[in-house]
């Protein structure tokens, strides 16, 4: 009989629960009891969902990240936190948000630094290391929720994240090396089995996603050496893997001393065969054969097909299971009444999946005949999916193979073009500018609300927007930047806004997903072939410039971070996708042109997040990621100028690829590390314009002149500054204007400073 399992259920609640509740607590607006009752209550829900599973997930869940959890689970929290008075979730929040949970100001420390979970876009706290560490097991936290589950008689399986995975998540904050720490928490790690064995707890769930990544010699000993020292444990391990595929860690962990092993066949499908034939007799299996890192209902027959001989050959040692832990998802799809009923039936959200979990297994115990209807109306989908006109057109597949090698390369080289543009633009040195998005204020979110929800008419929607423009081109002028932005008030996202506007996208009103603490975003949906179906942004561009006589510069989100941001299709290849995405966008390059507006910036926010896992696997994305951009932008005439912006800047080793993008000007991230990103510089010749932000739009302070004067010095010692811009690090929607115009205004009187030095 196979059996079914989860690797983690999404916590944030269908209605974001959890996040409404953390706000509350840290505005002081509701007590630690009522939030722990509702963090209970939650898992107690999220427990009920997974029922039909035999294995249910416990300590997946946390009130903020998993990994400081972890942290926490091990005692490895920063000396930092000694001396501050308040308990441990004070000191847990102030890890997180630098805060402690009443927001006093004396109790606040440096909160850990944050960072992406593998390729996802969920972001974990990064667990730290020094000499002083001394790890200590707090079971507490896990203790409650395994008791919690027990009490209910749920069949439980702890999740923890391993030892390996661990250390190689975290930064040492001297000269160790996190495989320092290993013998220390190898102890630790040891315990918490003993303990949760105690509990009468059969399996426990390690998590070691480092197994899809390229591990050396030292990591891979760590593997056998932690896994070795587990055996005595008395419990029984299921390592899990995902996120990819293993290759060469592939022996590593399959010869690892462990219960069960799970892969993610999503992503390791071809190395199944290989994994079974090195399993012992007594391991179990556990296959990841549901996505869950997309929206899209599985093909159950064809699972099926493939599933069912090993079945056959592993009987009770098969477990299934999503490919990774549903975290990733939206909850329930139950709750969107408005994507259109053709889509809705393609799409399978976290609760949905573990649906078609139940009927996989029924249909291996009992016989498909058992599950005939599921399996029919599944079928049915998968089938109307397939042949839907709303994915399939013709006309756009076309187009994308038609895709010139000249259409790709602007006219002539950046040195002859920029003179075209300079003779235009009449740019003074060190233009100053901004990176797009100007502070919306609740005037503005009320007005796309309202208009959204049907109470405003176009005509009085029109009139607000405008005069949001105008005042914000009159502010631009007031500063006396030089190249000026419309504001983008009418977008709520820079994702969102062109997906809406194009043919192949959905959006659902309650497909969240934690990207990190309280913060969730919601990833359109891109079913079906892209086509623009008419101008998105030119009639906003054109007003905004027809205000003022600077040069205006039009914005536009890039093919590859629509890609990167969205729940993709999965019948083709990312990069068919992405062309498609790279060609509407281009048209609308071409009419922002076509309508005279001589600056273009194609925001590529999310081209690095797109990397693959494996480095060797890099050039073939950056290869196409890179295409895309070009076709995006480079087919204008060499008077047009294109900006592109990242809003980071450790591209130390993607470089050259971004140079290769040959944008006229690229505005980066760099003022949060003192110019120090731009060491790349001293090896690379970066060939274009560039723009590093020169102070940092996440912090309400106001930049001093001499600051930024500094900081542009010290670029110009790596940069002619005959190619320096000057703007902040990003776009300023979140701040307010009053943070806004002292700090843009510094920004343009350092820039005059600077004019004042190379005149001198
Ligand atoms: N143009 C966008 C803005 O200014 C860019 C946002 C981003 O890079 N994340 O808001
Ligand atoms: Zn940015």
């Amino acid at each position: 009989m196979v059996l079914t399992h989860n690797l983690g259920f999404p916590r944030i609640g269908e209605n974001r629960e959890l996040k409404f509740a953390l706000e509350k607590f840290w505005k002081g607006e509701m007590n630690e009891t009522k939030l722990q009752e509702l963090a209970k209550d939650l898992r107690l829900e999220n427990w009920v969902s997974q029922s039909s599973c035999d294995l249910l997930p416990v300590g997946d869940f946390s009130l903020y990240d998993q990994v400081l959890d972890m942290s926490f689970i091990l005692g490895n929290l920063p000396h930092r936190l000694n001396d501050l008075k308040g308990n441990e979730l004070d000191n847990y929040f102030r890890m997180a948000r630098g805060r402690s949970a009443n927001n006093d100001e004396s109790q606040c420390v440096r909160a850990g630094e944050m960072t992406k979970w593998f390729d996802t876009n969920y972001h974990y706290i990064v667990p730290e290391l020094t000499g002083e560490t001394e790890f200590c097991l707090n079971f507490e936290r896990l203790l409650i929720q395994v008791k919690e589950a027990q009490a209910l008689n749920y069949a439980v399986k702890p999740v923890i994240i391993g030892p390996v995975t661990y250390l190689w998540l975290s930064k040492c904050k001297d000269d160790s090396q996190p495989l320092d720490y290993l013998d220390d928490i190898l102890k630790v790690y040891q315990e918490l089995l003993a303990q949760i064995k105690q509990l009468g707890v059969d399996w426990v769930q390690i998590d070691e996603p480092i197994l899809v990544t390229k591990l050396g010699d030292q990591w891979q000993q760590a593997f056998n050496q932690s896994y070795k020292s587990f055996e005595d444990t008395g419990v029984k391990i299921l390592l899990s893997t995902y996120f990819g595929s293993l290759q060469d860690n592939l022996s590593l962990a399959s010869d690892l001393p462990v219960a069960g092993l799970h892969l993610d066949v999503i992503n390791a499908k071809q190395e199944v065969n290989k994994v079974l034939g090195s399993l012992t007799n007594d391991q179990v299996l556990s296959l990841g054969v549901i996505d869950g890192r997309n929206v899209w209902k599985t093909d159950l027959n064809a699972t099926l097909d493939w599933l069912e001989p090993i079945a056959k050959s592993l009987g009770d040692r098969l477990w299934i299971a999503p490919s990774c832990s549903l975290l990733h998802v939206p909850v329930d799809l139950n709750l969107e009444e408005n994507i259109n009923t053709e889509v809705l039936d393609w799409l399978s959200f976290a609760k949905q999946k573990l649906t078609e979990l139940e009927t996989l297994k029924l249909a291996i115990n009992q016989g498909r005949e058992a599950v005939k209807d599921q399996l029919n109306r599944n079928q049915n989908s998968i089938n109307l999916r397939k042949a839907s006109q709303r994915v399939h057109n013709a006309s756009i597949k076309a187009k994308a193979t038609k895709i010139s090698e000249r259409s790709t390369k602007r006219q002539s080289v950046f040195e002859e073009r920029i003179k075209v543009q300079q003779a235009k633009l009449n740019l003074p040195i060190f233009p100053t500018t901004s990176i797009g998005s100007f502070p919306q204020t609740k005037e503005i979110r009320r007005a796309r609300l309202q208009y959204k929800k049907g109470q405003l008419e176009h005509a009085e929607y029109k009139q607000l927007m405008h005069n949001e423009i105008r005042q914000c081109i009159k502010k631009q002028e007031q500063l006396g930047l030089d190249v000026l932005v419309h504001g983008e008030a009418e977008r709520n996202d820079m994702v969102e806004y062109f997906g809406e506007q194009l043919d192949g996208y959905t959006f659902s009103e309650f497909g969240w997903v934690q990207s990190y603490g309280s913060r969730c975003v919601k990833p359109p949906i891109l079913y079906g072939d892209i086509s623009r179906a008419q101008t998105m942004t030119v009639d906003w561009i054109e007003y905004a410039q027809s205000l003022t006589k600077k040069p205006l510069k039009g914005m536009l989100t890039g093919a590859v971070t629509m890609l990167n941001w969205s729940f993709v299709r999965d019948d083709q290849p990312r990069k068919e996708t992405c062309f498609q995405l790279a060609l509407a966008i281009r048209e609308e390059v071409l009419e922002l042109e076509k309508a005279g507006i001589p600056i273009i910036q194609i925001d590529e926010a999310a081209l690095r997040e797109g990397l693959p896992l494996r480095e060797s696997e890099w050039q073939e994305y950056l290869n196409w990621a890179i295409k895309s951009f070009q076709i995006c932008a480079n087919d204008v005439q060499d008077q047009t100028q294109i900006h592109t912006h990242m809003c980071y800047s450790e591209f130390n080793d993607i470089i050259s690829d971004i140079a290769s993008m040959d944008a006229d000007v690229i505005t980066i991230e760099t003022s949060r590390s003192d110019m120090e990103l731009l060491d790349v510089f001293d090896e690379f010749k970066y060939p274009n314009q560039i723009g590093p932000g020169v102070y940092d739009i996440h912090s309400p302070n106001t930049p001093e002149v001499g600051q930024i004067v500094n900081l542009i010095d010290k670029a110009s010692t790596r940069i002619p500054k005959e190619r320096l811009w000057i703007n902040p690090d990003c776009g300023l929607k979140t701040r307010q204007w009053d943070e806004v115009m002292p700090a843009l205004n510094h920004m343009v009187l350092a820039a005059t400073e600077l004019r004042k030095q190379v005149n001198s």
